[in-house]
């Protein structure tokens, strides 16, 4: 521990102090981020395991910034989330995402669903159901186009009122996918308590087949699982034929990966899935 001055406590080392400035800094310019515009979405395609067929996408939210390039969301959500900023950034997603699958159905490019993550900070909101069926409202996008990707944490231990908040939103007829299933807290009784359409894979079971036998026996339980319970099964990080074909084999419905595609712009995403 190096000498410190009178009033400096332990913890206030000059790395964390270097830590804490660059974390106030990026807090700011978080905040205004919004307003520049500087976030925008890519478009990850989602595809049928048997047929191939295109049958939608998950929004990914990108930050742009002016000097640093584009900055992956792993770097700025937990800061969001903590902030609170990932309510207004969280309901530009929605918006975005909604609007940019209305100007593909006008050209023509029909998705069965759009996925938008919703973090647990939205959730526990309120209004959150308010805010989800006026971003529906807004743009036009049809409620049953619309899968939330949800965490299994935020699933677990939250009261009634997260319970009644899903149950509403099914009533409008949106989906509900639990994201990067089998990474999270190990109880599946919330299977049973909310009505969950849909389970992710997570990639970390998906990328080491067919080399890592644990994982190909977790990714067969997980789709016999959400057979059995009559939910469809996604497979997320999809990166070679092996996976796919061993996925498929198993009975998983969909997939998404770097196999077909990364996340793309929307030009990039109309360029290769649109009618020409
Ligand atoms: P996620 O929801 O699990 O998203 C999947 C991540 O895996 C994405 O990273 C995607 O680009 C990446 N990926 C897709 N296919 C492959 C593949 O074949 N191989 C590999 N190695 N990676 C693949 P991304 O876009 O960096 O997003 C990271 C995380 O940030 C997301 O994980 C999600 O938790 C969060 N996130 C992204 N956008 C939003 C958002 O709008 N709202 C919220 N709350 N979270 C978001
Ligand atoms: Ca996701
Ligand atoms: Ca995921
Ligand atoms: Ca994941």
């Amino acid at each position: 521990v190096k000498a410190q001055g009178r009033g400096n406590y332990g913890f206030h080392t000059p790395e964390l102090s270097a830590q804490a400035a660059e974390r106030l800094e990026l807090e700011a310019r978080l905040r205004q981020a919004l307003g520049n515009e500087e976030f925008l979405l890519h478009f990850q395609p989602q595809f049928d395991c048997v047929s191939g067929a295109l049958i939608g996408c998950e929004a990914l939210v990108r930050w742009n910034t002016p000097d640093q390039g584009l900055v992956p969301p792993t770097r700025f959500i937990p800061l969001a989330e903590e902030t609170g900023l990932i309510l207004p950034l969280g309901d530009w997603v929605l918006r975005t995402a909604c609007r940019q699958g209305m100007c593909w159905l006008d050209a023509g490019l029909v998705l069965e669903t759009i996925a938008v993550n919703l973090s647990a900070r939205q959730l526990l909101q309120p209004d959150c159901v308010d805010c989800i069926e006026q971003a529906l409202t807004a743009t036009g996008w049809p409620a049953h186009r619309l899968k939330l990707e949800l965490t299994e944490s935020m699933l677990m231990g939250e009261g009634d009122e997260v319970e009644q908040r899903l149950q509403a939103l099914r009533a409008l007829g949106i989906r509900l996918s639990i994201d990067d299933f089998g990474t999270g807290y190990s109880s599946l009784a919330y299977l049973r308590r909310f009505a969950i359409d849909e389970l992710k894979i997570d990639r970390s079971f998906v990328r080491d087949i067919p080399a890592q036998r644990d994982d190909m026996e977790i990714a067969a339980t997980i789709i016999a699982m959400a057979r059995n319970l009559k939910l469809r099964v996604i497979a997320e990080g999809v990166e070679t034929e092996a996976q796919l074909e061993f996925l498929r084999e198993r009975g998983c419905e969909a997939y998404q990966g770097y196999l077909c595609a990364p996340p793309l712009t929307p030009e990039a995403f109309a360029a290769r899935f649109g009618p020409r």
